[in-house]
């Protein structure tokens, strides 16, 4: 395994991270998966209240009391669920007996989404009065923030001085869009995790398409999409969802190689996927706040597939998901659409879905 400093915090972090996002049913195997993940090495093991129904937290718990190695955890609060220090206080102490430890290493005020709710993590009597008394008392090590904001709201929350680390998603469908973020928090000096390496199971998915990533022959697509990740510059750990004892294994062999990515490859990413293609959507489901009631995901996915394949591809799609019934006869169809731009605004990929629905219920 490899290991980077994360920030100035002293701690040394293993470069493929795990995220305990993918458990399956059987808790006793994810414990099992979780041992084996730092058997080989890793030692930053992601989790939150909520994940896998709830049950990552003591998943968690469970692998924790017999770990072959030194480990950190990093748990996470959201101020839309607890949005007053009590609440917080709350969350830490659960979080700590949940997993059975007696200090959370990293405590990530989770999924700022803007500058407003940043303003109401740091309100008086607010989350993160909450967190930094739990941090004076020794529960927490260390204070950092979960993003999807835009570069420009990232360097203002980095250079507000309050938090040590940063968690974002970033990939190589996404990079352009998030590199500002990544840049803010490297000239900060703080630690930089990042999240959705994969693109949420897109890049996977579309294994022709994406294929352009690898660069050796008995390298996978999934690996060459973390390899891309772990190769830009301030990057602390990526963190990869893992359910199996397989992914484990085959996401830890990216260090048996070099994380570089050659110039050639860059460019070829670049005039490929970041520069003469649109945007794809990850299928995060942020943007899910239609007052008109379209399911935006569901549509921005299917147009995924004009921009991978063609637009028959797309077509197909939609008629699939009328069949399967996921977009029913009564449901908001894309030409519902009154341009009020807010998902616009809470889209994670910056994405122009406006255009792309009024394109839609015109072709389809
Ligand atoms: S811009 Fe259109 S799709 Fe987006 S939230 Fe507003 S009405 Fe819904
Ligand atoms: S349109 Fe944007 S916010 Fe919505 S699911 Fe896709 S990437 Fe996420």
């Amino acid at each position: 395994m490899i290991y980077r400093e994360y920030g100035q915090t002293g701690k040394k972090l293993s470069v493929v991270g795990f995220g305990g996002m993918r458990f399956g049913p059987d808790e006793d195997y994810g414990a099992q998966v979780v041992q084996r993940a730092n058997s080989l090495g890793i030692n930053y093991f992601d989790t939150a209240p909520f994940y896998c129904n709830d049950r990552s937290e003591d998943i968690f718990g469970k692998a924790f009391k017999n770990m072959p190695g030194q480990y950190y955890v990093s748990t996470k609060s959201n101020v839309g669920k607890e949005s007053t220090a009590d609440q917080v206080r709350w969350r830490i102490e659960n979080s700590l007996k949940r997993m059975g430890i007696d200090k959370i290493n990293f405590f990530h005020m989770w999924c700022i989404m803007d500058l407003n709710q940043y303003d109401r993590v740091m309100a008086k009597g607010g989350p993160y009065e909450g967190a930094l008394k739990a941090k004076e008392e020794g529960l927490i090590d260390h204070l950092v923030f979960s993003t999807h904001c835009k570069g420009s709201d990232i360097r203002k929350i980095i250079e507000d001085d309050v938090f040590e680390g940063v968690l974002l998603g970033y990939n190589v469908v996404n990079h352009a869009f998030r590199q500002e973020g990544v840049q803010a928090a490297l000239e900060n000096k703080l630690g930089i995790v990042t999240m959705n390496p994969l693109g949420g199971g897109l890049i996977p998915q579309h294994q022709d398409y994406f294929s352009l990533l690898k660069e050796r022959e008995d390298e996978t697509v999934s690996q060459a999409a973390l390899r891309f990740n772990a190769a830009q510059e301030g990057i602390t750990v990526v963190l990869a969802g893992m359910g199996t004892i397989e992914e484990v294994e085959e996401n830890v062999k990216i260090v048996d190689h070099p994380l570089t990515v050659s110039k050639e490859k860059v460019q070829e990413i670049r005039s490929k996927i970041t520069e003469s293609m649109d945007m794809l959507c990850t299928a995060c489901g942020y943007c899910n706040k239609c007052p008109q009631k379209i399911n935006i995901p569901t549509y921005m996915e299917a147009y995924n597939l004009s921009i991978l394949k063609d637009d028959q591809e797309t077509k197909h799609r939609l008629n699939w998901l009328r069949e399967q019934e996921k977009i029913k006869e009564d449901d908001a169809k894309t030409d519902a659409c009154v341009a009020c731009g807010i998902c616009e605004e809470l889209c994670t990929q910056k994405l122009p879905i406006i255009e792309r629905l009024k394109e839609m219920s015109l072709k389809y």
